[in-house]
């Protein structure tokens, strides 16, 4: 199995290189975000909870993205890998998520940090506002908090993963192509 994460703020990426990885490298795509929003509009107990912190820009509990995590890896056994993609956002998510994965005889194999500027970041989610569907891609002040939140809590995983020298860093901004190709090299070397 090659399980990757890759991570960045909010607006870095993530979601458009994931799409593209995961069909050159054939795992399974696990973005947090994209399941607490299918919860969402199913209108489920966990859906609307979470959906008040969302629009908040906060992070959602640990148990709770721990829990759907360890239920999207349970319902898929036959994986090659997967690609963790807004997850694990605080420490004790990455832990939880070395759990998950020692149980099932496997670990993460790398961890890769997408690096964009905090002025880029806003107007790439401000422009992603008008198209997404995303409420909390429409307001400046929600976009604001979420990058503290990536700040305050999410930004230390990073150092989680030094400590394993798991960790690379690539450049986010420039073409999606070059950005794409960036990160292949670096996935090919830890394969
Ligand atoms: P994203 O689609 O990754 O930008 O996530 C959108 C929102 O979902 C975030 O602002 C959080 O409120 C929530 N969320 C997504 N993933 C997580 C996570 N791993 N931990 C806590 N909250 C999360």
């Amino acid at each position: 199995m090659f399980n990757l994460i890759l991570f960045g703020p909010p607006g870095s990426g993530k979601g458009t290189q994931s799409e593209r990885l995961i069909s050159k490298y054939g795992l399974k795509h696990l973005s947090t975000g994209d399941l607490l929003r299918s919860e969402i509009a199913a209108q489920t107990a966990l859906g609307m909870e979470a959906k008040k912190l969302m629009d908040k820009g906060q992070l959602v509990p640990d148990e709770v993205v721990i829990g759907m995590i360890s239920t999207a890896l349970d319902n898929n056994p036959q994986a090659k890998g997967f690609l963790f993609d807004g997850f694990p956002r605080t420490t004790a998510q990455a832990e939880g998520l070395d759990k998950l994965l020692k149980l099932k005889g496997t670990q993460i194999n790398a961890f890769i940090s997408l690096v964009v500027s905090e002025e880029e970041l806003v107007k790439r989610l401000l422009n992603r506002g008008l198209t997404s569907g995303r409420s909390d891609d429409t307001n400046e002040d929600v976009i604001r908090a979420r990058i503290t939140e990536y700040k305050n809590k999410t930004s230390i995983v990073a150092d989680y993963y030094k400590q394993f020298d798991k960790f690379t860093e690539v450049k986010g901004e420039g073409s999606i192509d070059d950005i794409f190709n960036a990160l292949c090299k670096e996935i090919d070397s830890h394969m």
